[in-house]
């Protein structure tokens, strides 16, 4: 999906090397490893220069709202992979991040994606997402009533991050009933939350408050971050995810998340 994230890639490289040599069988049903924005990982870039981002275009407002002279690779990619997402039984959707963060899921609330995601090594599960929900992949699968599941898999520099989504991926399979054998992961604890705002940068002078790592737990009254004129604290306790200085003034710079009911 992200260029800049090649974990997702290798990981279906991989099983796509498992099923080829015997050493995943297969179980049932159809196994589909889709690549999906292989011009991104060619260029090493979240999206392709001149593109946009292809995990914010599945509401397909781009339709009425750009001119098609205007769109980039990822606004046609869009349009293809539409057509070959049909009537899947589950889906799940590789990603890394820029800050170190545990493993954690972000369901479509489809049953059973949520006992799904409990099994596949995850710490966390987001089930719901202020403010992307219609925009995202798994937002456009809900519609169709697919359960999916978008993983965010660990840093993308971490070194063993393309092992990890791998472990996951395989995982999932498992877990859908579409390979034999192995071990199942239903032992760890799995915490679920939402994610109930969403932080804009709102200039380059904007900074965090402290390095804030991937589900670190700011304490009321934590300085997110500040610029000149601007100072965001948190009110009440929450989580910290997906922070990322280094995005574009306007873009979403950090989510906070609390624990579910
Ligand atoms: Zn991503």
């Amino acid at each position: 999906m992200h260029g800049n994230e090649p974990c997702g890639a290798d990981a279906i490289r991989q099983l796509a090397e498992d099923f080829r040599s015997g050493d995943l069988t297969p179980a049932g049903g159809t196994v589909f490893l889709i690549h999906a924005n292989p011009e991104a990982t060619a260029q090493g870039r979240r999206h392709t220069r001149g593109g946009a981002d292809l995990n914010r275009l599945w509401d397909f407002s781009f339709v009425d709202e750009l001119r098609e002279s205007a769109w980039g690779y990822e606004h046609h990619r869009v349009l293809d992979l539409k057509e070959t997402l049909g009537n899947f039984d589950a889906f799940l959707d590789l990603h890394s991040a820029t800050a170190p963060t545990p493993p954690f899921g972000v369901s479509n609330g489809e049953s059973p994606i949520d006992e799904i995601a409990k099994r596949i090594g995850i710490s966390y599960l987001v089930q719901s997402w202020y403010g992307l929900a219609d925009k995202v992949i798994i937002g456009f699968l809900k519609l169709s009533g697919v359960p999916a599941l978008s993983v965010e898999c660990g840093a993308h520099d971490d070194p063993e991050i393309s092992r990890k989504a791998y472990e996951i991926a395989k995982s999932f399979l498992r877990a859908t009933g579409a390979i034999e054998g192995g071990v199942d992961l239903a032992d760890n604890e799995v915490r679920t939350v939402h994610v109930v705002e969403r932080i804009t940068k709102p200039s380059n002078q904007f900074g965090f408050g402290s390095a804030w790592k991937g589900f670190q737990e700011l304490e009321p009254g934590a300085l997110v971050g500040r610029d000149r004129v601007t100072e965001i604290r948190v009110s009440r306790r929450c989580y910290a995810v997906l922070p990322n200085e280094r995005v574009d003034v306007g873009d979403d710079v950090i989510y906070l998340a609390v624990d579910a009911e």
